[in-house]
């Protein structure tokens, strides 16, 4: 029995089931939370997460993944708190997001892995849960030199505990090749790798290059209608299930029950389908109308994620 570590405990692998692979219970900036201590409520936030996570489990949701950066203010009091009122199983992630920081400047690579393996190892903010999965992330500037050294920060943690990696892009750029790269110089099995947000991307030969190279892709932001609707991530999606490829592809929303980046903008009125709701609600069925088949869908859903979570060895 394989198991990946929940912030409620060991999940057996077996019973994943239908897993949600990016998605965020809380993102709110930790130094402004810290300096403002009303800058969200917290008792009301886990009452709202805590509803959109039962509404994902009422259509079959099993496990959500939740890939809350350390930066982006991973706040593991109130994930576990969502995950046990909803009884639903959610996997933390540890890592560092995007981000040209000056305090990032002058440390080595391995002196910040020192730390964040403990998240991997120990527990997380001092708790006993672990931390399942390792996020990192590379947005419009590329692979910058703090961000290349974010990235090795990743493969080694990944190389240390054997939790598998999963990253955020930005496919205008097309910088997941250059992730690939990064991760293959620092002996990382590009298997164990998830490329993060490559649903955003409509250029075939693109995915299909990251795809060749064995990573999974994630076709995991459906209801960011702004970046690409739903009908077009659909037919990328199609497409590449009629290649061949629903072997390698997870699907998710990377949705935030809160997010505090867009003051004043109600998100259900300008994004209505970003939600832990609309893949099953509309994907999986515009799939199945599409023709994809069953054990397609199956493969993207549950057992596409039971392998990633599966294949961590020694962890
Ligand atoms: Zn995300």
């Amino acid at each position: 029995m394989a198991t990946v570590p929940g912030v409620l405990g060991p999940i057996d692998t077996a019973d994943l089931g239908f897993t949600l692979m990016h998605e965020h219970i809380l993102i709110a900036n930790p130094a402004m939370r810290k300096a403002f201590p009303d800058w969200i409520d917290p008792e009301a936030h886990v009452e709202k997460a805590t509803a959109e996570v039962l509404a994902a489990k009422q259509r079959g949701v099993g496990t959500i993944v939740d890939l809350t950066p350390i930066n982006l203010g991973r706040d593991l009091g109130i994930i576990r708190e969502v995950a046990a009122r909803a009884e639903m199983q959610v996997i933390a992630a540890t890592g560092l997001y995007w981000a040209e920081e000056p305090w990032l400047l002058a440390w080595p690579p391995d002196a910040l892995v020192d730390w964040l393996l403990r998240d991997l190892v120990e527990g997380i903010e001092g708790s006993d849960v672990r931390a399942g999965i390792i996020k990192c992330a590379t947005d419009h500037l590329g692979v910058t030199e703090t961000n290349e050294k974010l990235l090795q920060v990743a493969a080694h943690l990944h190389r240390k505990s054997g939790a598998p990696l999963s990253t955020h892009t930005n496919v205008e750029q097309r910088v997941g090749p250059e992730q690939q790269n990064v991760f293959e110089r620092e002996g990382v099995d590009l298997s164990r790798v998830v490329i993060g947000h490559c649903g955003d991307s409509q250029d075939l030969a693109y995915l299909e290059s990251i795809l060749a190279r064995g990573s999974f892709i994630g076709m995991d932001r459906f209801g960011v209608d702004l970046i690409l609707p739903t009908k077009q991530r659909v037919e990328t999606l199609v497409e590449l299930c009629r290649r061949g490829y629903a072997g390698q592809m997870v699907l998710s929303h990377d949705a935030c029950c809160h997010i505090d980046w867009f003051p004043g903008i109600d998100l259900t009125a300008v994004a209505p389908h970003w939600n832990f709701r609309h893949v099953c609600d509309d994907v999986v069925p515009a799939l199945r109308e599409a023709g994809v088949s069953e054990a397609d869908v199956t493969k993207m859903t549950v057992e596409n994620p039971r392998r990633i979570f599966e294949a961590q060895g020694a962890y």
